[in-house]
């Protein structure tokens, strides 16, 4: 009898592989990858718990009395390392911004996807925490394509309770980044009536961490993250990669079968390990994430069969096709002057930052009364305390000849900001084409002075 899978489908069917997370007919193909053990994967654990106990811990931390790192976006406010930013700091923002973009250009051109597979938090968290767990509840990787088979049975279902809390905890951390780890207790410690927007919030962080690492999983890397797309461009001959020596290798076959062969004996072996389901063999792929798994599988073959590690290793194209290794050479030499050049001027611009930012704004209404003898223009001068405690900014003139109208000085806490409107008078003759300038002075009394020209628009006819 006839199968559905055997009758032909009225959908066409793609030519080749379109992901190794799909099957023909465009359903999932669940990945089961095996845990080869070896150098690799010792190192990657020591970085990947330490970076997980960093991720977990940096919402609780203080520097100088603020949080290590807070990015509050509904108050604008960013905090690192005990420094706060404001979007009104755009050079800041700005050579933050582009520092990390060329940074992220230079490291791949040295070291390829190293990120990928050593840092990001999609790889750390899924291959180092999420996928042992499910081998500790379903076994080897051909008992949990049983259970594929078969249907979820009572340790699956106790699999998916673990990562529930896990998820629970990874989304509720990742909300502290931007609320706080005060305001996220608070939250959390309150009835869900009493929050509900904060509850929503919580529940579809968890919702969505939970989605990622028990469903969605090396898909993520695959068709969401830009990263990789990326690759063919940021990616040059002598980057490092995680590659297999072709030379070497083929042509692949069964140990002691005639003809002669190259080193790799076909096991399969990098292949069953491989947590994005693609074969090393056949060369760079943007789905490979650089985890190094397939070196460490393989080295163990190559040990057992006493032949030289290395049939897959960290090389660069240009090493496997046999051509020399270049780390120096344009592309890197420039992307490291841009990063050079824009981290000094990050630590200049924020080094000589001000404890207060004072700002001329447009002037609402008619833009002069004129009094006869004296013209009266008023203006709007915003402070912006970035100290870190209250301030009392005066504000005068500092015009021979002009007179300002008494202003109450601005009293303001950290981090807040106000707008002052003064009354400036000045004589009419002033005004030479009806323009005149006046020198306003803003001074907190504690070291703080700053001193602004400001415009002021008078009658046509008042200068000499
Ligand atoms: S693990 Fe090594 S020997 Fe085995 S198939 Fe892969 S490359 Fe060949
Ligand atoms: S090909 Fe190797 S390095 Fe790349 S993702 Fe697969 S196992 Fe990891």
């Amino acid at each position: 009898m006839s199968t559905p899978a055997d009758q032909p489908s009225l959908l066409p069917r793609p030519k080749g592989r379109v992901l190794p997370t799909l099957d023909d007919d465009g359903n999932r193909r669940w990945l089961r990858p095996r845990l080869s053990p070896g150098r690799f994967l010792t190192r990657r654990r020591a970085v990947g718990y330490a970076l997980m106990a960093l991720f977990l811990a940096l919402p609780h931390l203080t520097v100088a009395g603020k949080p290590a790192m807070l990015l509050d976006i509904p108050a604008r406010r960013f905090t690192l390392l005990g420094l706060t930013f404001t979007p009104t700091e755009t050079p800041v923002l700005m050579l933050f911004l582009l520092a990390v973009f060329v940074g992220v250009f230079l490291l791949t051109a040295l070291f390829g996807r190293v990120w990928c597979g050593w840092g990001c938090p999609q790889t750390v968290w899924l291959e180092l925490l999420f996928r042992p767990i499910e081998r500790l509840f379903e076994g080897s990787p051909q008992e949990q394509r049983r259970r594929d088979r078969e249907g979820p049975d009572v340790r699956r279902v106790l699999k998916n309770v673990v990562f529930l809390l896990l998820a629970f905890v990874l989304g509720n951390t990742f909300l502290a980044y931007f609320v706080g780890a005060e305001q996220l207790g608070h939250w959390m410690r309150g009835s869900p009536a009493e929050h509900p927007t904060a509850f929503a919030v919580m529940a579809l962080t968890t919702a969505a961490v939970f989605f990622d690492f028990a469903w969605f999983r090396e898909q993520t890397c695959m068709v969401v993250c830009p990263y990789g797309r990326f690759q063919s461009v940021l990616l040059d001959r002598q980057s490092l990669v995680v590659g297999y020596d072709h030379a070497r290798g083929e042509p692949r076959g069964k140990v002691g079968k005639a003809p002669p062969v190259g080193d790799c004996v076909d096991c399969q072996a990098c292949v069953i390990t491989c947590p994005t389901g693609i074969d090393i063999r056949d060369g760079l792929q943007m789905e490979c994430v650089h985890c190094t798994q397939c070196i460490d599988a393989c080295d163990a073959i190559m040990d057992r069969l006493k032949r030289p590690r290395g049939l897959i290793r960290y090389s660069s194209q240009a090493e496997l096709a046999g051509e020399p290794r270049r780390l120096v050479r344009p592309r890197v030499l420039a992307y490291a002057a841009v990063v050079t050049g824009l981290v000094v001027a990050l630590v200049a611009v924020v080094s000589t930052r001000r404890p207060a930012e004072v700002t001329l704004l447009r002037t609402i209404g008619v833009p002069f009364v004129d009094r006869g003898e004296r013209v009266e223009v008023h203006l709007r001068v915003k402070v912006h305390n970035r100290a870190d405690a209250p301030r009392v900014y005066a504000i005068t003139l500092a015009e021979p000849g002009l007179t300002l109208a008494p202003v109450a000085p601005l009293t303001l806490g950290p981090d807040e900001a106000a707008t002052a409107v003064l009354t400036v008078l000045a004589p009419r003759e002033r005004f030479a084409g009806g323009r005149a300038t006046a020198r306003v002075v803003v001074d907190d009394g504690q070291g703080f002075r700053q001193e602004l020209t400001a415009p002021l628009v008078g009658p046509l006819g008042g200068g000499p």
